[in-house]
């Protein structure tokens, strides 16, 4: 019989699962305490639990493990990790230091399908989804290192969270569990190129979960050229399904923009943005673009990134300018890249 990864169970499923063991209930309680509070990842070595329950978890279940196998420090001490899975892929995860807080960029794929011009996650194609186990990794990872949970959890890293939906939200009910990770909602932010269907199933969940839409153009040709996704889900319908999620959940969407010279920069494209997205709780969050080694694709200057950011903010649009961090680690966004898939 092929051994279950245990790392792969809400606590509501791993209830279940001792249950029809014919264990009480509480011991999935105790388990989660020692899995994801004490991280401790031998179940020999949890000795508060009788022995005839570890000899049970010992037949029927594993632990599943990742391995570091390369860390690279930025200039601006932001973090590069590159994990060994149990299949031998590789991902990648970034932490990133800002004040005092701590943010984890996780990855949810290896690879991505979606091919956005701009970034180097999708450049070698999609492989397969991470488990949910695999992507819980690598937040136990930093917990262990820093002994403590990073202030904030993003799904910013390889591939698109809402492609692996069941995966993804699987692993942030345990991020959110009191009796795993008890990370609050509101510190989880999910970064989608605007999968329609993902965002409505997603609203159901009624969790206060940040969404962060990535819309790089304010238009349908240029979005669709940038982003080739944009041609199944159109702007004014993934605009529309944004609302909608600001208003049922009472949180506030974030539009991320990167700004990359001479194609999506123009104040044109700032006055069309705000627009589009005014009249709902939103903000836009602009990026200047990092070039990958060998990108055509350029930044602009400080100049244009501040003049487009006033036109939004004369508009009524909240707006930021997110300072990129890990650029010379090929950290930032859009620079994760697959190039290590087997
Ligand atoms: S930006 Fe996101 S959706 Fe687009 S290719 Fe990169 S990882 Fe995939």
């Amino acid at each position: 019989m092929q051994k279950k990864d245990i790392k792969n169970f809400t606590l509501n499923e791993f209830q279940e699962e001792v249950k029809d063991l014919g264990v009480e209930k509480y011991r999935a309680t105790q388990l989660f305490d020692l899995l994801y509070k004490k991280g401790i990842e031998d179940f020999r070595e949890m000795s508060n639990l009788p022995t005839s329950f570890r000899d049970l978890l010992q037949k029927i279940f594993y632990i599943n493990k990742m391995e570091l196998v390369e860390l690279a420090i930025s200039k601006d001490k932001t973090e590069k990790y590159l994990f060994k899975l149990e299949d031998g892929n590789l991902i990648e995860s970034v932490l990133i230091f800002s004040d005092k807080r701590v943010t984890e960029c996780i990855s949810s794929q290896i690879g991505c399908k979606y091919n956005c011009v701009f970034c180097e996650s999708g450049k070698k194609g999609f492989k397969r989804n991470l488990s949910v186990s695999e992507i819980l990794n690598q937040v136990l990872f930093i917990k262990k290192k820093m002994k403590s949970n990073p202030r904030n959890i993003v799904f910013m890293g390889i591939g698109e969270p809402l492609d692996n939906y069941d995966n993804v939200v699987k692993a942030i009910s345990i991020l959110n569990s009191k009796s795993a990770f008890n990370i609050g909602a509101r510190k989880i932010t999910i970064s989608t190129c605007g999968i329609i269907p993902a965002i409505k199933r997603l609203q159901e969940c009624n969790w206060q979960i940040e969404l962060s839409v990535s819309l790089h153009a304010s238009e349908n040709k240029l979005r669709s050229y940038l982003m080739p996704v944009n041609n199944k889900y159109p702007l004014c319908d993934l605009i529309e399904v944004c609302k909608k999620y600001a208003e049922k959940t009472d949180r506030q969407v974030t539009f991320e923009y990167i700004l990359i010279k001479g194609v999506n920069d123009s104040l044109n494209y700032a006055d069309k943005l705000a627009k589009l997205i005014s009249g709902f709780n939103s903000k836009v969050n602009l990026i200047t673009f990092n070039p990958a080694p060998g990108s055509l694709l350029q930044a602009p200057g400080i100049p244009q990134v501040k003049a487009f950011k006033d036109k939004l903010v004369t508009k009524g649009i909240p707006t930021t300018i997110r300072r990129s961090k890990g650029g010379d680690i090929s950290a930032a966004c859009g620079q994760l890249k697959s190039m290590h898939l087997k």
